[in-house]
């Protein structure tokens, strides 16, 4: 079936706006950004809905990129085309930009949106596992008010988010460290497929050149995008070498949870989270050298 079932329509003109119409509409409405993933979903009736908001308007409101001293903030309805073309993002996190060059296609990145891809919360989602790397907060705002949420808390499943109806994903908030470097790796299929698994890392290294901290963030190996916490705890303080890095793709395999599916077994799912960890983490570290 490659029809939506009947919907109404409403176009919002401000966040105001789209809040209110949501609390009014309740679990009956869903927000379209891009629509790249929310139409198909219709299409197939795997999800039905009684009214589509279109935020495409709020554009002028929530499609930015500022990157100040402490801090990135990028707004929800920020497309996947305007990711991949910053050059002040990409000095500061090039992880974006590795992560874009291998989402989909020029057609969904012109239209597809960050808050449409956190949002949606699919297990192999690039744009989630970029933000896990880089530890971003989520600010959500309903009829109640606004809160901010950590990407652990984000993702509550798979395609289960902590925004709950009547709320809506405003902006990602990424803190600046200094002597960062970051990278993303992705093994596909094919061109614009998505990952059969992915890896994002983020190094920081202190004055004596040891590894302050370090974060790796995988996609398509479990409910969902999977941050591990014991890598950081086994790279802090320590030098970086090949050794360090073969520790962390240990780490990695370890503690994902891989499915057999159509596009590759677990065991080599397992042994590309090793592997994409090892090049990400020193790529990131080469960076901050270069
Ligand atoms: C052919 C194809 C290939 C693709 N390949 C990849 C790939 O390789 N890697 C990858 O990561 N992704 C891939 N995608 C997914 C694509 O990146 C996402 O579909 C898209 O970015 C989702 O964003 P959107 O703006 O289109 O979201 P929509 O489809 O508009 O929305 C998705 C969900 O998020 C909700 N939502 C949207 N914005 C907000 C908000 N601000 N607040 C609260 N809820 C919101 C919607 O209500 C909906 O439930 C692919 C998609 C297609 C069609």
């Amino acid at each position: 079936m490659q029809v939506p079932g009947p919907f109404e329509y409403e176009r919002a003109s401000s966040v105001d706006h789209a809040i209110q119409l949501m609390d009014r509409l309740g679990g009956t409405a869903r927000l379209v950004a891009g629509g790249h993933s929310l139409l198909p979903m219709m299409k197939l009736r795997l999800a039905n809905f009684d009214y589509l908001i279109d935020i495409n308007e709020l554009h002028d409101e929530l499609g930015y990129i500022t990157v100040g001293t402490g801090e990135v903030r990028i707004g929800a309805l920020t497309r996947h085309r305007e990711l991949l073309e910053s050059d002040a993002l990409a000095a500061v996190f090039p992880i974006f930009r590795d992560a874009e060059r291998v989402i989909a296609d020029p057609v969904v990145r012109n239209r597809g949106t960050l808050g449409g891809s956190l949002c949606q919360a699919d297990p192999s989602e690039d744009l989630s596992a970029v933000c896990t790397t880089l530890a971003a907060s989520c600010v959500i705002r309903g009829p109640a008010g606004t809160r901010t949420v950590d990407m652990h808390e984000f993702h509550r499943g798979p395609y289960e988010t902590a925004v709950a109806d009547g709320e809506m994903l405003l902006e990602i908030v990424i803190p600046v460290r200094p002597r960062g470097g970051s990278a993303y790796a992705k093994v596909e299929r094919r061109a614009g497929d998505w990952a059969v698994t992915s890896a994002g890392a983020a190094v920081w290294l202190a004055e004596d050149g040891t590894i302050a901290d370090a974060r790796v963030g995988l996609a398509a190996v479990g409910p969902n995008t999977t941050g591990i916490p014991a890598i950081s705890a086994a790279l802090r303080g320590r030098e970086p070498s090949e050794a360090v890095y073969a520790e962390a793709a240990a780490l990695a395999a370890e503690n994902c949870e891989p499915v057999t599916d159509q596009r590759g077994s677990a065991d080599y799912k397992r042994h590309l989270a090793g592997e994409l960890t090892r090049r990400t983490l020193r790529t990131s570290v080469e960076r901050i050298r270069g």
